[in-house]
């Protein structure tokens, strides 16, 4: 039975340097992980390649019993990734955190498994026939961020590996282990050289996304480094799914019941901390309702319990690491700053230990104020008074950036109507966030391009090729 220790021992660090990794929350070492180099990826690509042509020759059926058995092997390892996720991520093992996240890891491997993906007969009119299949790339590079490393590096192997691909997958440095642990549980059950981690610094995911034997890059992290990615690209001509940063806006039209939203907008808003790609990030609330909806925000976000993951009590956690704690210390300095009101929060304990920074509400913020206009990418959020549904619209869409969005209303028809105005890749209606492995996922804008997920998503791991004839 895999425990945590011996998962920890699993993936211990042989030879070569490696550097420690310490828990968010309390500052204790998790671990080492290996730094790997630039050599060490090289080795892993040609590995890859070596082995793609025969994983490509099992076929889908035995590719998919094979992910099937690899998601049973998480499920059966479940708690010790867990504990493990919580202790470097920092995210509470309760509420929508970590538990969640390594179910949501075995549920999206299971799912690119078991989506099919039939060739299309495009034309057959007695004249023309032609039909559209998906075939292996080759060697996919998918590169990650630390908010979400588990679920999002299966987001962008799974369904690489189900079209017959082979991967090498290039963590954040700041959460090696839990991908490392995470791939070795399912390499208990895949065949050798399919499925790699490489868990070096910014120059190894440099040098992948410029690998002249690297076909596709899934990439998931900041817009700035999918700009340096689709650059160092070029050369090579790689396919590119790119999820780039959001800065999510939620809509509340006048005829809302604000007690009956303020659960959902909070999680919408607060989901791992803020530190999500699409939480909700600035709410846009009309004047009719504004002080109803902060007074029972406010209300639902006092009861939420912030700490160390481990206490099976807490929901919320603590930034991830200095740099995200310090980016969100001093948005919220500039609200201050222009005279918004702190609903609550607001005013870190320099005495705590851990990156932990309050669930803070911001009130009476100006739409032009650094805490709208840029990704805090943590648990502040502002919340924007408006009087006119257009305003509102042109408000939200006013960034470079359109990964999500939300409209909130007791009239489903009516927000449709406002949602198709938004510029964002995905609207939801009265809730913020939700993701599915069956529905496509992706931005617009700055927020990059390719779908994820269902039949989409599988596509987009396969290159299509028409045989016409
Ligand atoms: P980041 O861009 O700093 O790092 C992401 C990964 O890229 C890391 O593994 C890093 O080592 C690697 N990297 C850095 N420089 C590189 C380079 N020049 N070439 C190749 N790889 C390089 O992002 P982060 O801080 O880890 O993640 C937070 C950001 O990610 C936020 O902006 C968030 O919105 C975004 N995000 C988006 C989604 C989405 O689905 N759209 C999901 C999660 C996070």
């Amino acid at each position: 039975m895999t425990t945590y220790d011996s998962l920890l021992a699993d993936i211990a660090p042989d030879a070569g340097e490696s550097r420690e990794i310490s828990n968010p929350a309390t500052g204790e070492v998790v671990g080492r992980a290996p730094v790997h180099t630039v050599d060490d990826l090289d080795a892993a690509v040609a590995t890859a390649r070596a082995a793609q042509p025969g994983w490509a020759a099992l076929g889908h059926a035995k590719r998919s019993e094979l992910m099937l058995a690899a998601a049973d092997a998480i499920d059966a390892s479940a708690e010790a990734l867990a504990q493990l996720l919580t202790r470097e991520q920092g995210k509470p093992l309760n509420g929508p955190n970590a538990r969640f996240e390594v179910g949501g890891a075995s549920g999206w491997l299971r799912a690119a498994a078991s989506t099919p993906l039939e060739a299309e007969t495009v034309i057959d009119d007695g004249e023309s026939h032609a039909v559209l299949h998906y075939r292996p790339i080759g060697v996919v590079g998918a590169i990650g961020p630390w908010n979400w490393p588990m679920m999002i590096s299966v987001w962008q192997f799974a369904p690489a590996l189900r079209m017959g691909n082979t991967v090498v997958v290039k963590p954040s440095e700041y959460t090696p282990l839990s991908v490392l642990a995470l791939v070795s549980v399912i390499n208990s059950v895949l065949p050798e050289g399919v499925l790699h981690v490489v868990t070096g610094d910014r120059e190894v995911g440099a040098r992948l996304s410029s690998h002249p034997d690297i076909d596709k890059v899934m990439f998931t992290g900041s817009t700035a480094t999918g700009k340096a990615i689709i650059r160092s690209s070029a050369d090579t001509v790689k396919r590119l799914t790119l999820e780039l940063g959001g800065n999510d806006a939620g809509l509340v039209l006048p005829d809302v019941d604000p007690a009956a939203i303020a659960q959902d907008l909070f999680w919408g808003a607060f989901i791992n901390t803020g530190q999500t790609c699409a939480a909700m990030k600035r709410l846009y609330v009309h004047d009719s309702v504004y002080d109803a909806v902060v007074d029972e925000l406010a209300a639902v976000a006092a009861s939420m319990p912030m700490g160390v993951g481990t206490d099976e009590n807490n929901v919320l956690g603590p930034l991830q690491n200095k740099a995200q704690f310090d980016i969100v210390a001093r948005l919220v300095e500039s609200a201050k700053a222009s005279g918004a009101r702190v609903v609550m929060g607001g005013n870190p304990d320099a005495e705590q230990p851990g990156y932990f920074y309050p669930t803070t509400l911001v009130a009476d913020i100006d739409n032009d104020n650094d805490l709208v206009q840029h990704e805090q990418f943590g648990p502040a959020l502002p919340i924007i008074r408006y009087s006119d549904v257009d305003e509102a619209v042109a408000m939200a869409n006013g960034l470079d950036v359109g990964l999500g969005a939300s409209v909130w209303s007791g009239d489903r028809d009516a927000a449709r109507d406002v949602a198709a105005r938004i510029e964002a890749g995905t609207v939801w209606i009265n809730s913020h966030g939700g993701v599915h492995p069956m529905i496509p996922f992706g931005g617009v804008k700055q927020s990059g391009y390719g779908l994820e997920f269902g039949v989409e998503g599988l596509k987009a791991l396969g290159v299509p090729q028409v045989i016409n004839g």
